[in-house]
């Protein structure tokens, strides 16, 4: 059988230098372009995710998240549900940022391995954090772990949602920890982790999700709590207990034991440190489809995606994946908030008008001020705020407000009183 040359994993490493020029370009632009607002979550799939929640929960989105960042945490699930944990492995800037420091504790032969009962105790941690920022975003609309995510303190500069202390502790527990412990932030602490694990254990996902919607169409109010702990929990026990034996639903690493030589490449090349070698099949949770292992396989066509010759694949699924997120996501918007207070009567005869360039009007927390501000006009009804538009409808009295330009000009100056 012919020998292979080690090749550049150019699908991976294309991906992770996109997302940090982007990051650097939107950087750079804040520092020339003083109109110019940068949103560093703009396709956040975890913010997504949680804002669904809280829309489901409390019927707004969570802070600046419109429908884009929902659709891209949609696609999210079904890549990590059908491929693999793809936005992990290829464009999530913590875990790129702490591959390159767990390459840097190879060099300075800082790296400690830990025992797999310790393991085992420590990947409990991102379940604990799973659970707080789903109850608390859900509980209040307010994203809670831009509190302490190292990403979002360091693009946003240490912006106002952000708590010092806990950022801090984050970002020098993010870097110690690459240099000493394999992917530290990732296995143990990134909640965004834990959520994609519970989705690859997708059948127990579907069928604790179907059992709480039976339950609720029986009439029996169920507080989202219930669902919540029993996702978290059953992932962190299904992670600890079939942490090697994750069915893949499409797409797997394959090893032919007919060419193999065993010389251990594949284990030595894998970031996650998975013994591919030692694998038929790896369905290892932490396998996220990056591929560094086919590139050093020195025999043809032993290590494989599904036993076919396609290393292309998780880079173009995740392609297309983005790509139908972000058409998705530009079709339609949610409501950020949708209130009304006008009585019955006032609501059935009520007109809308669509107000659109309020610039202020760009989270959850000024939508409640305008929609504050709204409630003192007498003859308005209601809002419904658009964020990723900056635009408002807003339910009026016909009657009462019959220059309707008049009113938009009246809308549109009401923003003034609204900013965070
Ligand atoms: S097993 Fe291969 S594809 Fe999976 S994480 Fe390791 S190197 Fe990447
Ligand atoms: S599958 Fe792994 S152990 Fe087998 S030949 Fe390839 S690199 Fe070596």
């Amino acid at each position: 059988m012919p020998g292979t040359e080690k090749q550049t994993n150019y699908f991976k490493i294309i991906y992770q230098l996109a997302v940090f020029a982007a990051l650097f370009f939107m950087g750079l632009r804040l520092l020339y372009d003083k109109a110019y607002v940068a949103d560093f979550e703009a396709y956040c799939p975890f913010g997504g995710l949680q804002a669904l929640g809280s829309f489901f929960n409390l019927n707004s989105l969570s802070c600046s998240m419109t429908t884009m960042q929902i659709m891209m945490g949609v696609m999210l699930f079904a890549g990590a549900a059908l491929f693999s944990k793809l936005f992990c492995g290829y464009i999530c800037p913590l875990g790129t940022f702490s591959e390159w420091l767990g390459k840097l504790g190879n060099r300075l032969k800082t790296k400690v391995n830990v025992s797999e009962s310790f393991d085992s105790s420590l990947r409990a941690i991102k379940y604990m954090l799973l659970f707080i920022t789903f109850y608390f975003t859900l509980t209040s609309s307010e994203l809670f772990c831009r509190k302490f995510d190292p990403y979002y303190a360091v693009a946003s500069g240490f912006g106002s949602d952000v708590v010092l202390w806990y950022a801090l502790a984050a970002i020098i527990i993010l870097i110690a920890g690459s240099v000493i412990f394999r992917f530290f932030w990732c296995r143990y602490l990134c909640p965004f982790g834990a959520l994609t694990n519970i989705f690859r254990y997708f059948w127990w996902f579907a069928g604790i999700a179907v059992l709480f919607l039976l339950l609720s169409f029986t009439g029996i109010e169920i507080p989202f709590i219930y669902p919540l702990l029993a996702f978290i929990c059953a992932g962190y026990i299904l992670e600890i207990v079939h942490i090697k034996k994750v069915k893949p639903l499409l797409t797997y690493i394959s090893r032919s034991t007919t060419t193999c030589t065993g010389c251990g490449s594949c284990s030595k090349a894998c970031p996650q440190e998975i013994d591919v070698a030692a694998m038929e099949k790896v369905a290892h949770i932490d396998c996220n489809l990056c591929g560094d292992c086919l590139c050093v396989c020195p025999e043809k066509d032993t290590l494989q995606i599904n036993k076919r010759n396609v290393r292309w694949l998780p880079g173009t699924v995740l392609g297309i994946l983005i790509i139908s997120g972000l058409v998705a996501g530009s079709v339609f918007e949610l409501p950020t908030i949708n209130v009304k207070w006008g009585n019955t009567a006032q609501l059935e005869k009520a007109m809308t008008v669509t107000v659109e360039g309020l610039n202020n009007v760009k989270c959850y927390g000024t939508s409640v001020m305008y929609s504050d501000r709204l409630k003192e006009i007498e003859g308005v009804y209601g809002v419904a705020t658009y964020v990723g538009k900056h635009s408002v409808k807003v339910l009026y009295d016909g009657e009462r407000f019959i220059d309707e330009a008049a009113l938009k000009e009246m809308l549109f100056k009401l923003q003034s009183g609204v900013a965070e």
